[in-house]
This record gives C-alpha cells, sequence and structure tokens, in this order.
C-alpha cells in the first residue's frame, strides 16, 4: 500500500487485512512497538522517527524480511509503510520472487487534506490504534479503552517534514511501479467506506489482471 502519511493507508489496510484474514504489517506499528518495548531498534529509531525522517534501508529490510517469512504471512499479507524508498522496492521485488506478484496500491489525497488529518489523528497509547472520527469525541480508545493521544511525529513542523520525505524519498516509487500491469491508483480524498470500496475492488481487477476498474480507481 503506497501513499503519503494521512492518506489512509492504515486504515484501510487494517480493515483489508481483517476482512481477508490475512496479517496486516506495518513498519511505523512495528518501530513504534520496538520503542515502547526500549529494544536497541527502538532506541535507534526513536529520533529518526521524531524527526520526520526515515529509519535506514539495511535496518527496515532486516525487519521485513524476518516477518515475511513468519507462517502467518504464507497465504498473503498486506503491507502498510514499506517499501518507502527505491532500495526497500528492489530489496521487496527480491524477496518476493518466490512468491506470487505484488498488487500495488496508490492512495492519493490532495496535501492540504493530508496536513488537515495529521493535525488532528489521535492514536491509542495501548493499542496503538487509530481512533476513528466518532471516539475522537471522548479520550477513550473504542476498542481497548485506552487514552487517546497525539502520536509525537503528528506535530506541524514534524508533518511537513514528513510529507518533504514522502515527496522526495516515496513518491518515486509510483514511477518505479506504475507499468506494472497489478499497479493501481485508488482516490483517497472520499469516505473510509468509499475508499475501502475502491480498494477492494482495485485489488480484485489486479489480482484479475484485467481493466476492470473501481469506482475512483485508475491505472
Ligand atoms: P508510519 O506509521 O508509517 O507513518 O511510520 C512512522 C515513522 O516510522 C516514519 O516517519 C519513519 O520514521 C519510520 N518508518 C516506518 N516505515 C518505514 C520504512 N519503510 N522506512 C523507513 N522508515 C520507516
Amino acid at each position: 500500500m503506497l501513499g503519503p502519511p494521512g492518506a489512509g493507508k492504515g486504515t484501510q489496510a487494517e480493515r483489508f487485512a481483517r476482512g481477508k484474514g490475512i496479517p496486516k504489517i506495518s513498519t511505523g506499528d512495528i518501530l513504534r512497538e520496538a520503542v515502547q518495548a526500549g529494544t536497541e531498534v527502538g532506541r535507534r529509531a526513536k529520533a529518526i522517527m521524531d524527526s520526520g525522517e526515515l529509519v535506514h534501508d539495511e535496518v527496515m529490510i532486516g525487519i521485513v524480511k524476518e516477518r515475511l517469512d513468519r507462517p502467518d504471512a504464507g497465504g498473503g499479507f498486506i503491507l502498510d509503510g514499506f517499501p518507502r524508498t527505491v532500495a526497500q522496492a528492489v530489496a521487496l521485488d527480491a524477496i518476493m520472487a518466490e512468491r506470487d506478484p505484488l498488487i500495488v496500491i496508490d492512495i492519493s489525497v490532495p496535501e492540504a487534506e493530508l496536513v488537515r488529518r495529521l493535525g488532528t489523528r489521535l492514536i491509542c497509547e495501548v493499542c496503538g490504534q487509530n481512533a476513528a472520527v466518532a471516539t475522537d469525541l471522548t479520550d477513550r480508545c473504542l476498542r481497548c479503552g485506552g487514552k487517546l493521544k497525539q502520536r509525537t511525529d503528528d506535530n506541524d513542523a514534524i508533518v511537513r517534514e514528513r510529507l518533504r520525505v514522502y515527496h522526495r524519498a516515496t513518491e518515486p516509487l509510483v514511477d518505479y511501479y506504475r507499468m506494472r500491469p497489478t499497479f493501481r491508483s485508488v482516490n483517497g480524498a472520499q469516505t473510509p467506506d468509499e475508499v475501502a470500496a475502491d480498494l477492494a475492488a482495485a485489488i480484485e481487477a489486479a489480482r484479475n489482471g484485467t481493466a476492470k476498474l473501481g469506482r475512483g480507481a485508475t491505472r
């Protein structure tokens, strides 16, 4: 799943993975768990994440390789937040050489909307889940009852840095993947239900290798 920060990748990946009974593998979540657990990787990643920059490719490639080797990823998985650089994409192609082809979905959202979403986003400090809009009215997570807080990297200055990093390092991946028959783009500036419907249709179309496209989805 490709797209800028705030495009809804995490929300949509979670929803799709739950519906299909496959793991959602979010490198941001894996890093935040490592920070929380105080591991060596977590300690080194924290300062980089708080500055809005990217953790080194070798570290991220190692994390993903290890995660994809686990048995629960054998029947398919959805990747959220990886790859984020061309070097990571090249490494992922090598990892996937013996597996089914990757389906690549780019979720696009206008920049002003991304800034607005990231500035108001709340996550649960216990389970790390994004708070649904309705729960923003309370300060508790609907899933586990944990307290809601702003992500440390969602403040205005860091959001702008993360968007700069996205344009510099990650957006070139759209060109890297665009010509593949399994690439699709989905309009992320819709309601979560509409994006989910387009995403499911785009994935199905990519799987069938047909020109059949979902509403708002384009090649
Ligand atoms: P996310 O939750 O996907 O927005 O990721 C939060 C932060 O974790 C990013 O701003 C990066 O600092 C780091 N991160 C997550 N995934 C990657 C990746 N694939 N490559 C490098 N850094 C990453």
